[in-house]
């Protein structure tokens, strides 16, 4: 016989602000599970400056990023830790282009984002980064 070993991994998932005050975070939630996606743990925040200069540090040198810091501080954002096989290219894949208009029919971007700031929604771009912001948003204890 043979065994099919299935290996999960995690991603970090945010719904932004935009889409947090426009009332998705169901629909987007909903997305993600419908997807085969498990939510392992979910929290809503509201960042402050210092938090989302550090969390897209590597974008601090963009034309984009004090316009960004200033979207991403505006309000509420909820944070998830979402397991499944392949979870970092999975939800990638479910949220489309960083630029809704370009993004594919049917995905979270395409439907809820307003700009290619204003995208609705975040995820981890490798396994790595994935690790690193996991541990941005939650500590040991809420990851057990
Ligand atoms: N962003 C922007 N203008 C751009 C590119 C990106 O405002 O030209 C914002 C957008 O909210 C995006 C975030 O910066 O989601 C991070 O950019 P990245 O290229 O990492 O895209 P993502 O990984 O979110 O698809
Ligand atoms: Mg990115």
């Amino acid at each position: 016989y043979t065994t099919n070993i299935v290996t999960l991994s995690r991603t970090l998932a945010l719904i932004k602000p935009d889409a947090f005050d426009r009332n998705l975070s169901g629909k987007i939630i909903e997305h993600a599970l419908d997807s085969g996606l498990r939510i392992i743990t979910i929290k809503s925040v509201i960042l402050n400056k210092k938090q989302v200069e550090s969390f897209y540090d590597v974008h601090k040198d963009r034309p984009f990023f004090s316009s960004l810091v200033k979207y991403m501080t505006s309000s509420t954002t909820v944070a998830m830790v979402l397991e499944g096989p392949n979870a970092v290219d999975h939800w990638r894949r479910i949220m489309g282009a960083t630029n809704p208009a370009e993004a594919l029919e049917g995905t979270i971007r395409k439907q809820f984002g307003e700009s290619v700031e204003r995208n609705c929604c975040h995820g981890s771009d490798s396994n790595d980064n994935a690790l690193k912001e996991i541990g941005f948003f939650f500590n040991r204890r809420e990851l057990l």
